[in-house]
């Protein structure tokens, strides 16, 4: 189908790009009922403590069943809830499940306190930080669920930070200073400002899955080698922990272990699951 659009232009019409706006449209007006409906589940990854291989906690990560569609990825809804505002009620129902899902761990883990407790780690979006409610619903959610701030972990993008003023950083430092820890996910995709990293409240760095991929090789490229080194050293020496994303393989995690990095999360440890999967790690933890 071709239309005539004014003079002798003619536009050819792009149907796959026809059917992609109207899935757009489709699943932007449905977002607000999925809520509602309980159409959203969130599926948890460990994180793995690289020394000695025990699991300290891990990261939620939302889906949505769809009733047509089946399940989607974040990628392919998280955008349009922040375009329409609904990622406000959408965060703060994954921070609420999430955090009385760290609860439940804590409590099947009973016998293991010598390794503290397992800790949650909950995706902020950009819009999230600049509502004004972030911090009181935090507060809100930690108490009405007795679990400790020190417990938390939110995750904010590099890219959500680039020249953020005070006012934006404000109720990180807020939550930071209550306990909660900060990380900076997706670590070294952006222009990173190594500089910019000290003004920051925060406590973690989530090395991009991009380092881990150029790990693949064996031997790594030497200037990755040297490049990751570097992060890991100036990290340290701020006194930030090093969490790496996208390990696949047992030789990206002795790597990346070598290497200095803290903790590492990826498919050779364990795919995102549901949360029993990691009652299983837990416990096997807890026992030995
Ligand atoms: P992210 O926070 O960087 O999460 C890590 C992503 O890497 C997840 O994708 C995870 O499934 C994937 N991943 C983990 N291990 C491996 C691996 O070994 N190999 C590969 N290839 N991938 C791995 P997912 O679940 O599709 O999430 C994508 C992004 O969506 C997340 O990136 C995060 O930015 C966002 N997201 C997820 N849940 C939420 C949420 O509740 N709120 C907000 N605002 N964003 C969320
Ligand atoms: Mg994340
Ligand atoms: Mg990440
Ligand atoms: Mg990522």
């Amino acid at each position: 189908r071709a239309k005539s659009a004014g003079g002798n232009r003619f536009e050819l019409a792009d149907p796959e790009a026809d059917a992609r706006a109207i899935t757009r449209h489709g699943l932007t007006t449905a977002l607000p009922t999925a809520l509602e409906r309980g159409e959203f589940f969130i599926e948890y990854q460990p994180l793995v403590h690289l020394g000695d291989g025990s699991v300290r906690g891990a990261e939620a990560l939302v889906r949505w069943l769809h009733p047509q569609h089946g399940v989607l990825g974040p990628d392919r809804f998280i955008p349009l809830a922040e375009h329409t505002g609904l990622i406000v009620p959408l965060g703060r129902w994954v921070l609420e499940q999430s955090v009385r899902q760290a609860r439940e761990w804590r409590e099947l883990r009973g016998g293991a306190e010598a390794m503290g407790p397992l800790r949650i780690n909950v995706n902020l979006s950009p819009c999230q930080l600049t509502h004004p409610g972030l911090v009181q619903d935090t507060v809100d959610i930690l108490e009405r669920t007795g679990v400790e701030p020190d417990a938390l972990c939110l995750e904010v993008t590099e890219s959500a930070l680039i020249g953020a003023d005070d006012d934006l950083l404000k109720p990180l430092r807020r939550l930071a200073e209550m306990g909660v820890d900060i990380a900076l996910d997706d670590f070294g995709t952006g222009y990173s400002n190594l500089a910019n990293l000290r003004r920051l409240p925060v406590s973690i760095l989530k090395l991009d899955r991009s380092f881990t991929q150029s790990m693949q090789q064996f031997p790594a490229d030497p200037v990755d080698l040297k490049i990751v080194e570097g992060i890991v050293s100036l990290a340290h020496s701020l006194d930030l922990a090093v969490t790496v994303e996208g390990v696949e393989t047992g030789a990206q995690a002795e790597q990346l272990r070598i290497l200095g990095c803290d903790t590492a999360q990826g498919w050779y440890y364990a795919r995102p699951g549901p949360p029993e999967r990691l009652h299983e790690l837990a416990l096997v933890d807890a026992t030995g």
